[in-house]
């Protein structure tokens, strides 16, 4: 029976936070032996460079207090992560990373040398390359951040995992899984090969930063911080995940790594199955919490005999880049595995968009360092709306 640790922190003190994860691997009973000796992966949301404040990263101070726990246990942390464009390197640069890494001595990992991993029972994707730094690790402690996203609602442990994939590998898969329903049959064939395919298998914990998490238009520079004072922390991802998007009042129903998670039973099956320790989800609840507006009509659009670019151009959003705002820099036309993004004709102050190829995986959207792009509603979106899951 998975269990979850739920605890309250105020803030990001380094002090408290140190106690707050020794308490919740207590309360999971995690044994922090297994940190002696070994090398231990951590594994921090760190999407793009960004500032603590703006809560689309895992706040470097929480990152600072787990690898100060995985080190007075023994063991040796690794910083590892794939941010969306940038290399790790010049993303820990350019955020309070790179404090955190040079007063704790902290190595920075490789994340571009990747390795297929083969998991027998996957539903899709059998083999998944990723950084081959997972495998040489012992353990691995990941730090997901809790944040709205469009596509799979919230991002969390699941979800965060994605980050295991190299570069701009990630944004070539909403390519071969355009809905949220296929995108969550991806992270979970993910997190069921990072979790059961490893020969020896390796402990994984999943340290949430909640503190001050996202609401609105996550998970990048259009969502909004919003605290809420939370640590979680458990072996099993997808219960630690559905603690969260309770205390945010998420409707699970609507985030597919929860129903495909709960139906294939890594570990847990259903609500029921899933013990807290700590504080309740009701000490911690937000009940004006924010979800991502998303495009409910997803799964119907991306179906024949509405798979067309008409059909996506009338029921979903459509990401458009603002003048006002933009700056040129092109990120948006480096991450679009579609091909969808140009440079501005004719003098133009945004990149153009080809709507007709666009799949709308807004992979553009959350990596705006301006914030840039909005999305707009199609002419017929409402049909697809308020009509059950997405
Ligand atoms: S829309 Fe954003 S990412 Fe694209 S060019 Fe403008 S500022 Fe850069
Ligand atoms: S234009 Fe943006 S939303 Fe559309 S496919 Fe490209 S990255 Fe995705």
């Amino acid at each position: 029976m998975p269990l979850v640790s739920l605890l309250r922190c105020p803030d990001y003190d380094n002090r408290r936070l140190k106690n707050t994860i020794r308490q919740s691997i207590g309360n999971i009973g995690f044994d922090p032996r297994v940190f002696h000796n070994a090398r231990v992966v951590v594994k921090p949301n760190l999407l793009v460079p960004s500032r603590d404040e703006k809560a689309i990263v895992t706040h470097s101070e929480f990152f600072r207090a787990a690898v100060q726990v995985v080190r007075e246990n023994g063991g040796t942390p690794v910083l590892l992560e794939s941010p969306a464009i940038h290399s790790l390197a010049r993303t820990v640069k350019k955020t309070s990373y790179a404090r955190v890494v040079e007063s704790e001595g902290v190595a920075i990992g490789d994340p571009s040398r990747t390795r297929s991993l083969h998991y027998a029972h996957a539903e899709i994707f059998r083999h998944i390359d990723i950084s081959e730094e997972y495998s040489d690790a012992d353990v691995i402690v990941s730090l997901p951040k809790f944040k709205t996203h469009g596509i799979t609602h919230i991002t969390g442990a699941v979800k965060v995992l994605f980050g295991a994939i190299h570069g701009l590998e990630k944004s070539k898969m909403h390519l071969r899984a355009p809905t949220p329903v296929s995108l969550a049959g991806f992270l979970l064939d993910l997190y069921g090969a990072m979790h059961y395919a490893f020969a020896p298998s390796k402990p994984i914990l999943h340290l949430m930063d909640a503190v001050c998490a996202m609401e609105g238009e996550g998970p990048g520079t259009s969502g909004t911080p919003r605290w809420l004072h939370a640590v979680l922390a458990g072996e099993n991802g997808i219960a630690v995940d559905f603690v969260a998007a309770q205390i945010a009042g998420i409707d699970i129903e609507k985030v597919a790594t929860l129903t495909e998670g709960f139906r294939r039973n890594y570990g847990v099956s259903s609500p029921e199955d899933i013990r807290i320790a700590g504080a309740s989800i009701e000490d911690l609840r937000m009940d004006d919490f924010r979800p991502a507006t998303g495009s409910q009509g997803f799964s119907r659009v991306f179906r024949w005999p509405f798979n067309t670019p008409a059909f996506r151009n009338m029921l979903l959003d459509r990401p458009v880049p603002l003048a006002d705002r933009c700056t040129l820099c092109l990120q948006c036309k480096t991450i679009c595995a579609a091909g969808a993004i140009s440079k501005p004709e004719n003098g133009g102050k945004t990149p153009c968009y080809d709507y007709n190829i666009c799949i709308r995986c807004y992979c553009c959207l959350e990596i705006c360092p301006e914030a840039a792009i909005i999305k707009k509603r199609g002419h017929l979106q409402w049909l697809t709306e308020n009509r059950g899951r997405p």
